[in-house]
């Protein structure tokens, strides 16, 4: 290809980029204040997850492993133990109860297998995305980051109406 046909075929391609970025700047832009503003997040969304208790306060997780065996990323380590105490006065719903529960953010791909599989609805996936730390080790939550009754819920989102519709690109800009 010679010198000449190159110089028209980049100027070509120049002007086709630069037509899409002087299409895009007379348009409306969409921009989330973060984190001065609280961001919208789809019912759906799946963030850091959730261990729940039962209306009495006593955690669902009855220790099955299903869930640590359900994920692909191998990152849920479960350790069991029991609980023979009348239900007034022990941790979970049932004797057996997860002593240990931690989940590695460093691996969770956020596949909500553990949550297709939990056969106690004990684990969901909450909202907080607020997950960035500068040590790797702070990745590793354990029972008391995920328990519902003690995880700290960020102030810097909020969960769309159920016919919200908060996808930017479903949203006319
Ligand atoms: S969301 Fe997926 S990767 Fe994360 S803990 Fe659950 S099963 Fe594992
Ligand atoms: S969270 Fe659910 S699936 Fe996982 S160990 Fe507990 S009861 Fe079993």
């Amino acid at each position: 290809m010679s010198i000449i046909s190159d110089i028209v075929e980049s100027t070509k391609a120049i002007i086709k980029g630069m037509s899409v970025t002087f299409s895009k700047i007379p348009k409306e832009k969409w921009t989330v204040q973060y984190p001065d503003e609280p961001v919208t997040v789809q019912p759906r969304y799946r963030g850091q997850h959730l261990l729940h208790v039962d209306e009495n306060g006593k955690e669902k997780c009855v220790a099955c492993f299903l869930c640590a065996a359900a994920c692909p990323s191998d990152c849920i380590y479960i350790v069991a133990a029991d609980d023979p105490r009348p239900y007034e006065e022990r941790i979970g719903v049932d004797n057996r109860y997860a002593a240990v529960y931690n989940i590695d953010y460093g691996r969770c791909i956020f596949c909500g297998f553990c949550v297709e599989a939990c056969p106690k609805d004990a684990i969901t996936h909450g909202y907080n995305f607020e997950l960035s730390v500068y040590n790797r080790a702070d990745l590793l939550k354990t029972k008391d980051d995920l328990l519902i009754t003690k995880q700290k819920q960020s102030p810097n989102y909020r969960v769309a109406w159920a016919d919200e519709d908060v996808d930017s690109e479903y949203k006319v800009v």
